[in-house]
């Protein structure tokens, strides 16, 4: 190609000579008369060299010539002064021009200057192409080398295949360091020898055979100071090694400050020495190569850890599931497969209702959020009835637990049949007894001793009657029986009752606030049972509240739900007794055995409120009162 010369000079006579003479020697020219000229050319053209005249910038030529290198720096510049001037020439060949011409110019010169000018900078670019070449070259195998290393820790991360990351770490190290052969030697700590765990280039047999004491080796002593070691064979001959090598390269496998084996490639035929960079690529797999053993083992022990786990799971009578954050089953054992007669496999990485349709199950869900557990009794299809325990862990999910109650129920049941049928057997008799009791005053006269006897006699068998009614009361309504429902008045049914028990309170001297909200909506229920719920509830505040005082009772809508309110200044029920005066028989301990009463009223009333998906609770204090509350639900409208 023509090579191109920039002629910065001002007009003259000599332009037109120069570019002559360089045209005769082969060269293309291209002129400017100014600054701007010359950047403008420089920008488009690129040519080979520029041939700049002093005048073309008077003092500022300088400033000019270091402004044009620092952008282009492999530009040769002939400098042409046009007078004879040391302080320019000094200034002109610090700038850094390849050639500096002083009057008188020769055209000849100049063509000479512009030539070797020229022929300098062609040997400075084949040079620069050159180093250019070298360092591409070594940066490309610093690149192979890096994505190697990156390959390797995409292994170690992405895979659980032990062997097969090893094998590469290996195989990576033989390839980086151009070795022949590489093992990577773990410590047996039992025998107190490396043994070898992966290899490359080494024969199967011997690989697998192959055992080096710690004491005394090469590798032993790696293993012991934690330090790497490169050698040649000058150093290695009056050292033991396995086998016959020329040179080595041994780094320490280390996970924290523990050693647990060594990586290590080794040259046996070419005597080409490792150097200290073929040590830092060795080590860098080393620490892959250790973290990838220190996975797996992590992984090994947790694993075992789980499979205890999950024997014990699937071992254990109760049944068991675990839920995540999302409410994604996550770990479920046979017991509770088995009761929800669902497969494992058809529950696990889904969500409860997506596979179960039991409502007590699904019940369990609907957790309130101040509530951490919640419990509910579950019947199965097979008749199996279990109790179920949902508790809520923080920052894991949640867990279900069950357990098979079935033969308590069974028992419960064998046990209000043997009541129902002693109470109803009982009844007859009874009868009898009043019948008898009554008829011995009117067959002859008795005195007033005998007189008392029939009275305690009568008190004593009603008190009996009313226990057997109350007993059987509670057997139809626990047994489902009365299930008629009705869509009733809440509020007529209260009025009903009051009216009846007035009485009661007025003997007792006692105030009694009524409050009832009109327009209640209706409810769906059995009349005769809530009207028992009312005489029960208001009928105990009023016996455990004394002369005088005051019985409150109020009746009032919260959203779609009734709300029962009785409220007495009665002496109250202790804390601990609480929980349990819904149960049948239990009365409270500051009550007087001889009190009125057979303890089963408030767990009729607790079964007939939940006959009616309401719920019932008490507040209390000892000595100023209590307050018992009911919720119904009222009657859904439909539009
Ligand atoms: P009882 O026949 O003993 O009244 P209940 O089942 O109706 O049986 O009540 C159980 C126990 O609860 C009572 O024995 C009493 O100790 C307590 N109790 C119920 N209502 C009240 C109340 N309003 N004030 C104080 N204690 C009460």
């Amino acid at each position: 190609m023509t090579k191109l010369i920039l002629l910065a000079l001002d007009k003259s006579p000599t332009l037109a000579l120069l570019s002559r003479a360089f045209h005769a020697v082969g060269y293309k020219t291209v002129i400017a008369h100014n600054k701007a000229g010359v950047e403008k050319v420089m920008q488009e053209s690129h040519p080979a060299l520029l041939l700049l005249g002093s005048s073309l910038q008077k003092k500022k030529s300088t400033e000019l010539i270091e402004a044009l290198l620092k952008q282009y720096p492999t530009l040769p510049i002939v400098f042409l002064a046009t007078e004879n001037s040391p302080e320019l020439t000094r200034k002109a060949l610090r700038s850094g021009v390849s050639a500096y011409l002083e009057p008188p110019l020769k055209t000849d010169e100049i063509v000479d200057a512009v030539q070797s000018s020229l022929k300098r900078a062609r040997r400075i670019g084949d040079w620069m192409r050159q180093e250019i070449k070298g360092t591409t070259a070594s940066l490309e195998k610093r690149i192979s080398e890096m994505e190697v290393l990156l390959a390797i820790g995409r292994d170690v991360t992405g895979t659980l295949d032990l062997d097969g990351v090893l094998k590469n770490v290996v195989e990576a190290a033989v390839n980086l360091t151009h070795a022949e052969e590489g093992s990577l030697l773990l410590l047996d700590e039992k025998s107190d020898e490396l043994y070898m765990r992966a290899s490359h280039n080494f024969e199967d047999g011997f690989a697998r055979s192959f055992r080096l004491p710690v004491n005394d080796t090469l590798a032993g002593q790696v293993l012991e100071t934690g330090e790497a070691l490169i050698l040649s064979k000058e150093a290695l001959h009056k050292i033991q090694t396995a086998y016959l090598v020329q040179s080595l390269i041994y780094v320490p496998l280390k996970i924290g400050e523990r050693v647990i084996g060594v990586l290590g490639v080794d040259n046996r035929q070419h005597r080409l020495p490792f150097t200290e960079r073929d040590v830092l690529l060795i080590s860098i797999l080393a620490d892959y190569a250790a973290v990838a053993i220190e996975n797996a083992r992590l992984y090994q022990a947790s694993e075992n850890e789980r499979s205890k786990f999950e024997a014990v799971l699937s071992n254990m009578n109760d049944a068991l599931l675990i839920l995540d954050e999302q409410g994604i089953v996550q770990l479920v054992n046979d017991t509770m497969c088995n009761a929800l007669a669902v497969e494992a496999r058809d529950l696990l990485n889904k969500t409860i209702p997506e596979v179960i349709s039991q409502r007590d199950f699904l019940a369990l869900l609907e957790l309130d959020d101040d509530k951490k557990t919640q419990y509910n009794e579950i019947n199965t299809e097979d008749q199996r009835v279990f109790r179920a325990q949902y508790t809520n862990i923080q920052k894991v999910g949640a867990v279900i637990t069950m357990q098979d109650i079935s033969h308590l129920k069974e028992l419960n049941h064998l046990k209000d049949n043997f009541v129902h049928t002693v109470s109803h057997d009982l009844r007859s008799p009874l009868t009898a007894v009043l019948g008898y009791a009554e008829l011995l005053e009117r067959v002859g006269p008795v005195n007033k001793q005998q007189k008392e006897f029939i009275r305690r006699i009568h008190t004593s068998v009603e008190d009996i009657t009313e226990l057997i009614n109350d007993l059987l009361d509670l057997g139809k309504i626990e047994a489902g029986f009365d299930i008629h429902r009705e869509t009733l008045q809440l509020e007529s049914i209260l009025r009903y009752a009051l009216s009846n028990i007035e009485i009661q309170s007025k003997n007792r001297n006692q105030i009694l606030d009524i409050d009832i909200a009109p327009n209640l909506p209706p409810i769906c229920g059995n009349a005769v049972r809530l009207r028992q719920m009312f005489d029960n509830l208001i009928g105990n505040a009023i016996k455990y509240t004394p002369e005088g005082k005051r019985v409150s009772v109020e009746l009032h809508l919260e959203g779609t739900q009734i709300i029962f309110k009785v409220s007495d200044q009665g002496h109250g029920i202790p804390q601990d007794d609480q929980p349990h005066i819904f149960e049948k028989f239990y009365r409270a301990s500051n009550i007087s055995s001889s009190a009125p009463g057979t303890g089963l009223g408030l767990s009729i009333v607790k079964t007939i409120v939940e006959n009616h998906n309401g719920r019932i609770w008490v507040e209390s204090k000892v000595g100023e009162g209590s307050t018992f509350f009911v919720v119904l639900p009222s009657k859904k409208t439909h539009k």
